[in-house]
């Protein structure tokens, strides 16, 4: 798998995935246009929002495990697509892409080390890949910060796509422990922010595993 997507990549034209232009797997002037997140923000969410305020309507009433979620851009079909390409493909360059634009968003986190939410098993071999972690070293070398594998998977999940909130919360509860002790205080690197199902489910396990302090960093966020 991984010899042919190397071998797939030296046959083929190079092309933006996001646009198709040839040249660059992320051309500069889709590089220049990700949609980025601005403040004001939700201050524990990271939703973008009218005012600044400390909780809104998408994580108010809601226990969350992380102290704080933050994201560099909003997540359109530009975005997906590069995602897309970058999870399907492993092309190093996008995810690269992506650590530059969470490491111009956003300052180093105030942590002892970066993880990652660890792949699903199956999935993960499938494409033999794991962005998440890719992105967590990426980051870790901007940020001059160590990455540390503190989590596992304990049982496979179903797709998130297309279940209600409530049953995302339940499809991923439970779906991770720690695997090692985590420092008291920790950053928790995903791809895409999407309800905050799995972010919420990673760092309740983080906190087991004797996080105090989770802050949540994704290259991307949903924004309804
Ligand atoms: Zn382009
Ligand atoms: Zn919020």
């Amino acid at each position: 798998m991984w010899c042919d997507v190397k071998l797939l990549d030296l046959i083929l034209p190079m092309r933006c995935v996001v646009c198709a232009a040839p040249g660059e797997q992320l051309c500069p002037t889709c590089r220049e246009e990700l949609p980025r997140l601005r403040p004001p923000l939700c201050a524990r969410c990271g939703k973008p929002t009218e005012w600044p305020v400390e909780r809104c309507v998408e994580c108010a009433g809601h226990r969350l495990a992380f102290a704080s979620a933050r994201a560099a851009v909003a997540y359109d079909d530009r975005v997906r697509r590069l995602i897309r390409g970058w999870k399907e493909r492993g092309l190093r360059t996008l995810a690269a892409a992506a650590a530059d634009a969470v490491a111009g968003a956003l300052p180093p986190p105030e942590v002892a080390a970066l993880t990652f939410v660890p792949a699903d098993r199956a999935r993960g071999l499938e494409r033999g890949y794991q962005p998440a972690e890719r992105l967590a070293r990426e980051l870790a070398e901007r940020w001059s910060l160590p990455v540390e594998p503190l989590l596992a998977r304990t049982r496979p999940v179903a797709r998130q796509r297309g279940l209600s909130l409530a049953e995302r919360r339940r499809n991923v509860a439970g779906a991770f422990a720690p695997a090692r002790k985590s420092p008291p205080r920790v950053c928790l690197v995903d791809d895409v922010y999407t309800s905050g199902s799995t972010a919420n489910a990673a760092a309740s396990a983080l906190r087991k595993g004797g996080g105090r302090c989770v802050e949540v960093v994704t290259f991307a966020r949903v924004v309804r």
